[in-house]
């Protein structure tokens, strides 16, 4: 390189400023765009991504003190992919990128002075980074994304991947589902594994053994979305319906958007695997936009629905569920009774009615103090009812069975069985650990829905789901798809000959009738015009806004004039601001269409740029996967 010129960078920090800042490249030092910098910012030496070089220099301008990557770590089409993440969820393209590269490594200098070199000044052009919509590019026919459900649809993707010759990325919800993973694709050769369940040297260079193309499979966790992987090569999401691929913290976009514009994009096939597509991915199937890889139908447990109208306010176990508990233990099987958490919608003791928002047709949340029921997607509120919609009954409570509860009930009655409760979604640490280990060795476990991770494919005498409707009754559109997923996640564990009981007010809802017949299909039929009717994902996109502020007077202004601000969008549908976390924050709900992120961040520009904190904070939230409480 001719030192005689002069080159500016602009570099993107982990930070939520939106921009990126220049600096000089030092004399002497080769940096392209996709490489990590170690730069003065404030008063602190911080790492950022090299996202523009651009030549000449603006007076003034601070150097930046070294490179630490010694080839770039995302190529330009990549970089771009990064900036599409970064606005589809309103994230800064600084945090974007620090989430989605590997971790710095201390001994990580330049010990190639050269390779930064290899792209070029000239090609790479910050200011002009190449746009390639891949999908049109002449000669490149986009593969369909693949969607593996049923029996053996893990085996059935592995065997795919490890017989071709193509390079795979494999993208899985956490580090134990890295480890299987890892394991099971080792017979066809050396995994580079870039999750947390390696350190963070062994990470950086599987990163960099994929570049160099020294490595063909790889698996990760999230943040091993942009990990090298070259065209014709398959990107696949384990559990592609999981919450789990949309963790907190930047960028907050669900993984399998990534994935999928990825491989439209660089010309990868797109492989996802799930037992019970989100809804989102089974409607691309259904509109031809997906391809569903179906195996073998799994063995079915015998599913009984025992209704429980009138009847269990004081025993958690019906005669049919206690009946298959005895005859499980008597076979010596396990059993594993699934407690939802308890949610503040009321239902009807009499008929099984929830009483639910006429607008959001989600349960509405009841506070006793005030004797309101408030919809927690739209903020409407009302008084309190003094009798059942369905029958004009006046049983109306907030009925549900806590884990403790049941476990107390069950000990009762099972007196010689080794029972024990786990539920690692309310509980952490060392006590979680002690859960886990007496139910791994317990006849019956009492658990909530992370306790199925417990029991392998046909581990269970029988599952009992003791009373579901309080998973039907979160105050959240996907409460049926949640709940679905979790009768057939169960349903896959109960070996052949076992059962499982259902204990519900209301057997006849669709979710219960498609389990029981096994019926994917007849499930997202429903779904798909719940949601079409009433305006949700994916027909329509949605976002939630929520303000706090130091004062309540300055939160309720903030949240007024953003609300306005949102009100002017024409294609927009705005609900609120209503009151959140018990009165601390104000939300407002944003319904869209395929541009919302676009449309948002341009009517949420002037909010959203540094401001004094005492003005108050917004946070953003685009197409949520848990509803907020
Ligand atoms: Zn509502
Ligand atoms: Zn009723």
């Amino acid at each position: 390189m001719p030192s005689t010129r002069s080159y500016t960078v602009n570099v993107s920090f982990d930070t939520p400023v939106a921009h990126p800042f220049s600096y000089l490249v030092p004399e002497g030092t080769t940096v392209a765009p996709g490489q990590r910098v170690v730069a003065p910012l404030g008063n602190a030496e911080r790492v950022g991504v090299v996202v523009g070089l651009r030549e000449g220099v603006t007076p003034g301008l601070k150097p930046f003190i070294r490179v630490l990557d010694a080839a770039p770590l995302l190529d330009a089409d990549t970089l771009e992919l990064t900036r599409w993440i970064a606005a589809q969820s309103l994230s800064s393209l600084g945090s974007t990128l620090a989430a989605l590269t590997p971790p710095v490594v201390a001994a990580a200098s330049v010990s190639e002075r050269e390779a930064g070199v290899g792209r070029g000044w000239a090609d790479i052009d910050g200011s002009r980074l190449r746009t390639p919509p891949a999908h049109t590019r002449a000669g490149a026919e986009p593969t369909l994304p693949e969607v593996f459900i049923g029996a053996g649809r893990e085996r059935r993707l592995i065997e795919r991947l490890g017989t071709t010759d193509a390079p795979a990325l494999v993208i899985v919800p956490d580090v134990e589902a890295a480890g299987r993973w890892t394991q099971r694709l080792e017979k066809y050769g050396t995994v580079a594994r870039l999750d947390s369940g390696v350190d963070d040297e062994a990470r950086a260079r599987a990163w960099t053994a994929l570049a160099a193309g020294h490595r063909r499979l790889a698996v990760g966790t999230r943040s091993a979305l942009l990990a090298p992987l070259p065209p014709g090569g398959t990107l696949a999401l384990v559990d592609e319906h999981e919450a789990a691929h949309k963790p907190p913290g930047a960028p907050r976009l669900h993984s399998r958007d990534v994935v999928l514009e990825r491989a439209a994009r660089a010309r990868l096939t797109a492989a996802l695997t799930s037992a019970t597509p989100s809804v989102e991915t089974w409607w691309r199937a259904d509109s031809g936009r997906a391809r569903l890889v179906t195996g073998d139908a799994a063995p079915w447990p015998a599913v009984q629905l025992a209704d429980t109208r009138g009847i269990l306010k004081v025993e958690p176990l019906t005669p049919p569920l206690a009946r298959a508990v005895r005859e499980a233990l008597a076979a010596g099987r396990r059993a594993l009774l699934l407690v939802g958490r308890l949610t503040s919608a009321l239902a009807c003791d009499e008929c099984g009615t929830v009483l639910r928002c006429p607008q959001c047709d989600v349960a509405a949340a009841y506070t006793r103090a005030a004797r309101t029921l408030m919809c927690r997607v739209c903020g409407r509120e009302a008084p309190m009812l003094d009798t059942c919609p369905g029958c004009h009954g006046r049983r109306l409570s907030p009925f549900g069975w806590g884990v403790e509860r049941v476990e107390h009930a069950v000990r009762r009655r099972f007196p010689k069985a080794r029972v024990a409760r786990y539920d690692p979604d309310a509980t952490r640490g060392a006590k979680a650990e002690r859960q886990r280990a007496e139910a791994a060795a317990a006849e019956i476990v009492i658990g909530t829905r992370g306790a199925l991770r417990l029991f392998g494919p046909g581990s269970l005498g029988i599952a009992g789901f003791v009373s579901p409707d309080q998973l039907l009754r979160m105050p959240d559109f996907r409460a049926g798809e949640r709940l679905f997923a979790l009768l057939w996640g169960a349903a896959e564990r109960v070996a052949a000959g076992g059962g499982l009981i259902v204990q519900s007010q209301t057997p006849a809802h669709y979710v219960f009738e498609a389990f029981a017949r096994q019926d994917l299909a007849a499930f997202y039929r429903h779904e798909m015009k719940f949601r079409g009717e009433l305006g949700y994902p994916p027909f329509r996109r949605l976002a939630v806004i929520t303000v706090t502020a130091a004062s309540a007077a300055a939160m309720r202004t903030l949240a007024d004039e953003i609300a306005a601000a949102l009100t002017s969008v024409s294609t927009f549908t705005v609900y609120g601001p209503a009151s959140a976390r018990r009165d601390r924050a104000r939300r407002i709900v944003v319904k869209g269409h395929a541009d919302l992120a676009s449309r948002l961040g341009e009517a949420l520009a002037d909010f959203r740029r540094p401001r004094p904190k005492s003005r108050g904070i917004i946070d953003v939230e685009v197409d949520p996967v848990e509803w907020p409480s």
